[in-house]
């Protein structure tokens, strides 16, 4: 396969290549290096994947969080109801093919990465990644588009079969958010430590159209001080000072690092998770009555943006392009 690929090449160098010899020299010599490139490619990757054998993977335990049971099931079957579960059916083919590999990896990363004593994933989104059954996705769903809904997933798994992705040969831990209000995050600035070379700041257009791109939430003065309480009991504020409640730093990717709220300095994370905010990507706003909170993405913002991921896919972009801007550095590799 391999020697065909090389011919083919080759072929392609003796036709198109050594005419333009003659006429652009320095154009040619581009070309080459082009072409030498894509033969390494070829080679690295190949090589890759031989390494690689994950066939011995392709049944998944999967634990019911609600029932405490722990099934065994074929690992595409499994990734058809995990996509159907976390992607809405109605975005871009390319997008779903892009979130099949994205949780395809993530099983991987996880079946190497054990968090469950006897199974290799959960059903919860917030613990592991999260599945519905077949007979509750559908109840969920129109009965005139059911079918096509779940072919269209199907498809989006198969065509993308044993298809991951990887950073130095192994999978990476493929997070992912429903949007990124247009940049995404580091983990370090909401989770801290380090190690995920992948996963940088990137900025992706298109996302304003969706529902998930901002959001609101508005407090009265007693209703924001009372949820603030609930976490820290001594916690005071003077409204009529201007700078009782002000974001002090924001991340490089133009989330909130730290506000003040009184006389307590609170991270972005924990004002998100206290005030119930859809990210940490905020600006606040006052008027006689109200604390206004408006909200840019939906989620912690590290790795894949969903509504990015489908914004670039009406763009014209495929699965590979939507992968790669997400996850800097990666090979989508089949094993
Ligand atoms: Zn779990």
């Amino acid at each position: 396969m391999k020697k065909i690929i090389l011919y083919i090449l080759a072929f392609f160098m003796f036709c198109f290549c050594i005419p333009i010899v003659f006429i652009k020299p320095f154009e040619n010599r581009e070309m080459a290096y082009i072409i030498e490139n894509q033969i390494n490619n070829i080679e690295e990757q190949e090589e890759q994947i031989n390494n690689y054998d994950y066939k011995e993977l392709n049944t998944v335990k999967l634990f019911h969080t609600k029932t405490g049971e722990i099934e065994e099931i074929n690992l595409d079957e499994y990734l058809v109801n995990v996509v159907s579960a976390e992607m809405p059916a109605d975005y871009e083919e390319e997008a779903l093919k892009a979130q099949a590999i994205v949780a395809r990896t993530y099983t991987m990363y996880k079946i190497n990465h054990k968090k469950h004593d006897e199974a290799d994933i959960c059903d919860s989104s917030s613990c592991c990644q999260a599945w519905i059954s077949k007979e509750d996705r559908l109840a969920r769903w129109e009965e005139g588009v059911r079918e096509d809904n779940w072919n269209k997933i199907v498809r989006a798994v198969n065509n993308t079969i044993g298809k991951i992705i990887t950073y130095d040969g192994e999978p990476i831990n493929a997070f992912f958010h429903a949007s990124s209000g247009g940049t995404t995050e580091t983990p370090f600035n909401v989770w801290g430590g380090s190690g995920y070379p992948y996963l940088q700041v990137v900025e992706t257009a298109g996302e304003e159209g969706y529902t998930q791109y901002s959001s609101e939430v508005s407090f009265t003065k007693e209703e924001l001080v009372n949820k603030l309480k609930e976490k820290y009991s001594d916690i005071e504020i003077n409204f009529d000072d201007i700078n009782s409640v002000k974001i002090l730093e924001y991340t490089e990717s133009g989330r909130v690092r730290t506000v003040q709220f009184g006389n307590k300095k609170l991270s972005g994370v924990e004002a998100r998770t206290i005030l119930n905010l859809r990210s940490t990507n905020f600006e606040i706003s006052k008027n006689e009555e109200n604390i206004i909170f408006s909200v840019k993405g939906y989620g912690h913002g590290v790795g894949m943006s969903q509504t990015g991921a489908d914004a670039m896919a009406k763009q014209g972009y495929n699965f590979e392009d939507i992968i790669k801007h997400f996850y800097t550095g990666v090979e989508i590799l089949k094993y």
